[in-house]
């Protein structure tokens, strides 16, 4: 199983679902069995207000899980919420389930009834599958029924609460296995999809469809913090005299060797991609265009200053490279043709060169 962020994401996404659609069931549901519960605790008062604590229990953690979702939007805390909601839900089952069956006129096939509707209601809710369910359910369940039959050693009822509950907890076990399983391989499979989409087959590299929303994200973080960052444009000089004397085959190597060395000489946080054929840019975040500049000068060195050996073959390459600090614009497109323009002014003054604006 993968273990990647972007999965885990997923599954908060899911489990803020989930929450949202449990504690609207509860806050709406459970009222609604305490008010019929004056008709099903016919004259026994006390019987009505335990029932009511065990299900005010429930109400209130999912007031709470409401809570959640409205102030963590990104589902921060949603799955921890969700598992409290289900294993206080299930508190309240139990709670209900044993004063009703030591109740003189306690209503425990309604209980029983009750037991069996949440346990299938937990099944999709439990985040890790079986052996969760397991955890919150069938471990206080035989936990409940072995107190049972110690403080009533007659055990009223307890082959039809044992046939119905542990059957419906048997299919829900595999239920909830079967649906785990299910959503992380559909998780897993949209974030390998997701990830093929953002990579350059050839080079490995990032691609444009990656960088694009992190430009955005640059030029919303400068505006409200009123910081900087820069972009670099960087095109192999004369790439298609390679492509014409030694073949597509070692333009292509080519492009794999230079995707490794300018990836070695950009710092962690910097960004590289492949923009389009022969053109690489570069996302300098907090950097400026006076550091940028000795950055781009520096990946220039790092492909001229040692030829690329392939099939034998020894080649010199060089590369151009234009440079754009952000300077107030709205779209990225404005800010790449800025790099764009200085990338053509380094080709126009010979190649193998670095351009910035004009100071
Ligand atoms: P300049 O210095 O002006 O940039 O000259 P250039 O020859 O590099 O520029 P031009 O835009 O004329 O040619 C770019 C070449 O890049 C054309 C194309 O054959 C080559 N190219 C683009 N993508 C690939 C690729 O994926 N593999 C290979 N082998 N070549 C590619
Ligand atoms: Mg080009
Ligand atoms: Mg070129």
């Amino acid at each position: 199983m993968l273990n990647d962020p972007e999965i885990d994401q997923q599954h908060r996404e899911f489990a803020r679902k989930m929450l949202l659609a449990y504690s609207l069931l509860a806050v709406l549901l459970l009222p609604i069995y305490q008010v019929l519960d004056l008709m099903w605790t016919d004259g026994i008062p006390s019987l009505w207000w335990s029932n009511a604590a065990w299900r005010a229990l429930a109400v209130i953690t999912a007031l709470f899980g409401l809570l959640c979702i409205f102030r963590r939007q990104d589902g921060q805390g949603a799955p921890l919420m969700l598992r409290l909601l289900v294993m206080n839900v299930m508190l309240m089952m139990f709670g209900l389930f044993i004063s009703n069956y030591f109740a003189p006129d306690g209503n425990v096939t309604l209980m029983v009834n009750g037991l069996i509707i949440i346990i299938f209601a937990a099944a999709p809710a439990c985040l890790r599958g079986a052996r969760e369910l397991l955890l919150i359910f069938g471990v206080p369940f035989i936990a409940t029924l072995l107190l049972m039959g110690w403080l009533d050693q007659s055990f009223r009822d307890s082959s039809y609460v044992l046939y119905n509950v542990v059957t419906s907890l048997i299919i829900a076990l595999i239920i909830s296995e079967l649906l785990f399983r299910t959503r992380t391989a559909l998780f897993e499979q949209q974030v390998e999809l997701r990830k093929s989409a953002a990579t350059d087959p050839l080079t490995g590299m990032n691609n444009r469809r990656f960088v694009e929303p992190q430009l955005h994200s640059e030029i919303a973080r400068a505006r409200r913090y009123n910081k900087t960052f820069s972009v670099v444009m960087a095109d192999l000089d004369r790439f298609k005299r390679v492509n014409d004397d030694h073949g597509h085959n070692v333009g292509d190597a080519v492009l794999r060797l230079l995707a490794i060395r300018i990836s070695e000489t950009i710092r962690d946080e910097d960004r590289a991609v492949r923009w389009g054929g022969e053109e690489f840019l570069i996302l300098m975040p907090e950097i400026n265009a006076e550091q940028a500049l000795l950055a781009a000068e520096r990946i220039r060195r790092a492909v001229s200053a040692r030829p690329f050996e392939i099939d034998g073959l020894s080649l010199s390459i060089t590369i151009s490279l234009g440079v754009a600090e952000y300077a107030g614009e709205e779209n990225p497109e404005t800010l790449i043709a800025r790099a764009d323009k200085n990338l053509y002014r380094a080709k126009d003054e010979g190649r193998n060169r670095v351009c910035a604006d004009p100071s």
